[in-house]
């Protein structure tokens, strides 16, 4: 059954931040949860891209902490607590409160969304087809397929003078007659008994969500990402002091970034990409030198074992690291009577790696060596006849393979 409740939360006029009196009219659950439900209040319930209201109510000397507020398809409101609340609650007066905190953010959040929103249509002509308003994050979906960095910023830079002028935001409940003359960015989801809410010289939309009183409470509005989405474009923002605690993080991250690379923040971008190709230039010298020193080592191992007639010739030898293994292993096997095992020094994560290849005259089957004896020894890995890797615990000595 129904339970109607006073939406006392539309009500622009009344003071939601006081506790109020309400008389608990249901003990009906939420999905499993414990919920209560009240003749008036001040809760609002999830809604029109915003979250619900979360607070306390108290009876005496017992107290529960609401931490939703939902509605159902036939308009039933649940203020959904921490922990049931006892049989004898039901017809009596409580005393309930919203939780300012959690009001505000939802709030200026909401109102940021409109903000920017009617930024967009005023600077670049864009509409919003959908906003969500989440714990930590917020955004708005734009009806183009792309949208420039030039022109966010242009919106952004109009909905942050909007937010300095401090336009007042005010709620109506305008006639069919009032509304028709109302100049309506986009025309609304519901018939009958439409909210509008204006922002002054701003914008005008149907809303039935809650809005800061003026644009100067929404804070600063700054864009955080750009995603596409299909034909949308998704915009994540933050406003109030969601935008001071992202750059306040972000501050931390440069500040720790600019102290280990030992440069101002403003040098940073500079200072990495030196570094990158500092590290590129010395990757390829590290290469060139690696393959000199495999060449070198090769030499001497074919030497140390020469070719015998009609023989193959187990060369088994450690190498320094994959990259050398495998270098290495393809300069013995350069010659066609040699099969090459070649087992790097242990690697991070606790197991040593392994190359085995053939030379072409040589009658070894590389991949088919980690089916067998390999796996016998705990090797995991495969490949071709001609050429396999991988692991080899670190207790497996190279001198005893293939024997
Ligand atoms: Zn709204």
């Amino acid at each position: 059954m129904a339970h109607f409740c006073e939406p006392c939360y539309l009500d622009p006029t009344a003071d939601w931040r006081q506790p109020f009196e309400t008389r608990v009219a249901g003990l009906e659950p939420f999905a499993d949860r414990p919920a209560l439900q009240f003749d008036r209040t001040f809760f609002y319930p999830e809604g029109g891209g915003q979250l619900g209201d979360a607070g306390t109510v108290r009876f005496g000397a017992e107290e529960r902490t609401v931490v939703d507020t939902q509605i159902d398809d036939n308009g039933t409101l649940y203020h959904i607590l921490n922990e049931a609340a006892p049989a004898d609650w039901l017809g009596q007066t409580l005393s309930a409160q919203v939780n300012a905190e959690h009001r505000r953010d939802m709030m200026r959040a909401h109102s940021g969304q409109h903000l920017l929103s009617a930024a967009f249509h005023h600077t670049a002509g864009l509409e919003t087809k959908s906003a969500r308003l989440g714990k930590r994050t917020i955004s708005i979906d734009l009806e183009a397929p792309d949208v420039n960095e030039k022109s966010i910023a242009a919106a952004v830079e109009q909905a942050n003078r909007w937010v300095l002028a401090n336009h007042p935001i005010r709620v109506h409940n305008p006639d069919p007659d009032q509304l028709a003359a109302m100049p309506l960015r986009r025309p609304p989801k519901v018939t009958g008994n439409i909210r509008v809410l204006e922002i002054d010289s701003v914008d005008f939309t149907p809303c039935g969500g809650t809005h800061c009183s003026a644009t100067g409470e929404i804070g600063a509005i700054h864009v955080v990402a750009k995603e596409k989405i299909k034909k949308l474009v998704r915009i994540h923002f933050h406003c109030g002091l969601r935008t001071l605690a992202h750059l306040d993080q972000r501050e931390a991250i440069l500040t720790a970034a600019s102290n280990h690379l030992q440069c101002a923040v403003p040098e940073l971008a500079d200072q990495v990409q030196r570094l990158q190709q500092e590290s590129r230039a010395l990757r390829q010298e590290l290469g060139k030198a690696r393959t000199e020193a495999a060449r070198y080592e090769a030499e001497q191992l074919h030497q140390t074992q020469p070719a015998r007639e009609g023989e193959t010739t187990f060369i088994r030898v450690e190498s320094a690291d994959i990259d050398s293994a495998r270098k290495l292993a393809d300069l013995l096997t350069a010659r066609p009577d040699v099969v090459a095992m070649v087992k790097t020094k242990v690697a991070d994560d606790g197991f040593c790696r392994i190359v085995v290849a053939r030379g072409s005259q040589a009658e070894f089957d590389a991949g088919a060596w980690f089916r067998g004896e390999g796996k016998s020894l705990g090797a995991r890995g495969g490949g071709r006849p001609q050429k396999a890797e991988g692991k080899i615990p670190e207790t497996v000595a190279v001198d005893n393979l293939a024997k």
